[in-house]
């Protein structure tokens, strides 16, 4: 039976290293998040954070906005919190309600203020391996698979999903760790075929049991990124858990696995940002 990959023991593990980082700074992290209208899981999303970075002594900003909130009042808010000294990260939840355009609000945020690590630039950067601000989702599975004493070297990575914020900056910190990396999407033919050879599966497709666990190669190592409530209030992952547990070396839970490192990797780079901005200031 496969080892569980604990993401919620890691996440408290790192806590006390982080609350080590923000004591030794002259003001603490600030961490603005913004949230448009009333997407339920978003509601839960943005609680945790916020419960997450009080725990750590962190100045926070929250701004819950109506749901008709126009593009211009979000860029107007945006531009505030660049503005304020005491704020070192702006998160602004996704998804936003439909009539909100997304891409422009998130490249408005102050490239170092970027905790989300989504703006052009730290994208760019990462892509360079020079990263400063690394989107939090694949971070908190580096950590995990780091932790976990995966070898990465040599092993044939296979992510399903190619998304802006986590197959895509998944496949370049995988290649950076030099695994030699596929990327499956909505048009791949045969996903099965290529997860079959994998050594690390990452699943971030949105769908639930999409994986099924007869995919996965005799122990490997299977990242669950997905997180899929069913009509009875479940939650579940993109992989067949069970199944895939049975043949894998070591295996993500959901809940419990990728979401809690996700919380905690975006604890790291609001950290990391105050850093950089309180030695430049
Ligand atoms: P997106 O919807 O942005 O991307 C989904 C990806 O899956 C796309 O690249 C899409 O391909 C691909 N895909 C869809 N259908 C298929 C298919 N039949 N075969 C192969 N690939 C397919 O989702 P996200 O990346 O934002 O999120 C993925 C999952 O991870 C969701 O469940 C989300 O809730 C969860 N999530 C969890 C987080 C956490 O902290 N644990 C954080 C962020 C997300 P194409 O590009 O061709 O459309």
């Amino acid at each position: 039976m496969a080892e569980i990959l604990n993401g919620r023991k890691l996440a408290k593990a790192l806590a006390p290293d982080l609350k080590t980082r923000v004591a030794r700074l002259a003001r603490p992290p600030g961490l603005a998040v913004v949230r448009v209208g009333d997407d339920p899981a978003s509601e839960v999303y943005v609680r945790k954070k916020n419960d997450r970075a009080q725990r750590l002594g962190f100045f926070q900003r929250s701004h819950h906005l109506a749901h008709d909130t126009t593009q211009e009042a979000l860029m107007a808010l945006v531009d505030e919190l660049n503005a304020d000294d005491a704020v070192d990260g702006i998160l602004v939840q996704l998804p936003l309600p439909d009539h909100l355009n997304s891409t422009p609000i998130l490249d408005r945020i102050a490239q170092s203020k970027d905790v989300d690590g989504f703006h052009p630039y730290n994208v760019g950067l990462l892509s360079q391996k020079r990263a400063q601000l690394v989107p939090c989702t694949p971070l908190g599975v580096m950590r995990l698979l780091e932790h976990a004493g995966v070898a990465l070297s040599g092993a044939q990575a296979v992510i399903v999903g190619r998304s802006n914020i986590v197959g895509r900056p998944m496949a370049m910190l995988l290649e950076q760790a030099n695994a030699t990396v596929t990327v499956c999407h909505s048009r791949t033919q045969d996903v099965a075929s290529w997860v079959r050879q994998a050594d690390v599966v990452v699943a971030a497709v949105g769908r639930p049991h999409f994986v099924k666990g007869e995919w996965i190669k005799p122990g490997a190592v299977v990242v669950d990124v997905g997180i899929n409530r069913l009509a009875d209030g479940s939650l579940v992952g993109d992989v067949e858990t069970e199944a895939a547990a049975e043949r894998a070396a070591a295996i993500t839970p959901v809940p419990g696995g990728v979401g809690a490192m996700t919380i905690a990797m975006l604890m790291e780079n609001t950290v990391r940002a105050s850093e950089l901005r309180q030695a430049r200031a």
